[in-house]
């Protein structure tokens, strides 16, 4: 029998909600096991993921799955999401009404993973899931609770920051990712 979670992936596949529907590919729902301790949230597909259906399979992906794979977080352990499922035009950033229109996949994902961590890639997922307008800058560096559940989220920058901008914007993810890990050692 399908979970919950499958069959909400399979009515995402179909979603015309918005108008990202009309220029997308695929719908990039998101991947890895239901029960994950730790959730990535990032903004939203770039070009790769809207041909695969995968999140992060594309450069940004690539430095995200090393940087994880650096604090004993692998890939494979994890699910990774993003806050708006459909590629927007250009790799623009989503609209208001976009992650509006999207958060109820998002929050049926965390309700149904469940994890001890959600770790939020940049502005866009990160004041998603505090449902706050702070800039990604001043809240990173902290574990900080989201509204409603209390759960931990560990906001850092997106790795697509990283790769615009060198060496300490990425030692700067490392140690957020670093205090993630040690938030699920924590748990266990
Ligand atoms: N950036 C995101 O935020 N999500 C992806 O899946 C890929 C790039």
């Amino acid at each position: 029998m399908a979970t919950a979670l499958e069959l909400l992936g399979a009515q995402a596949s179909t979603c015309v909600a918005c108008g990202l529907a009309a220029t997308r590919n695929r719908v990039v729902f998101g991947s890895g096991p239901e029960r994950a301790r730790v959730m990535v949230v990032g903004e939203a597909p770039g070009a790769h993921e809207d041909l695969t259906g995968v999140p992060f399979v594309g450069r940004s992906g690539q430095l995200l799955d090393e940087l994880l794979g650096e604090q004993g977080l692998a890939r494979s352990s994890l699910y990774v999401t993003s806050v708006v499922k459909c590629r927007p035009p250009k790799n623009r950033t989503p609209r208001a009404g976009e992650i509006i229109t999207c958060r109820g996949y998002l929050d049926r994902q965390l309700a149904e993973v469940d994890p001890v961590v959600v770790i939020s890639l940049g502005n866009t997922a990160t004041r998603a899931m505090l449902r706050t307008t702070a800039p990604i800058s001043t809240l990173r560096g902290e574990v900080h609770r989201e509204p409603g559940t209390g759960r931990a989220v560990v906001p850092t920058f997106h790795p697509a920051a990283g790769l615009r901008g060198g060496t300490k914007v990425v030692d700067q993810i490392r140690r957020d990712l670093a205090r993630a890990a040690s938030l699920v050692g924590e748990a266990s």
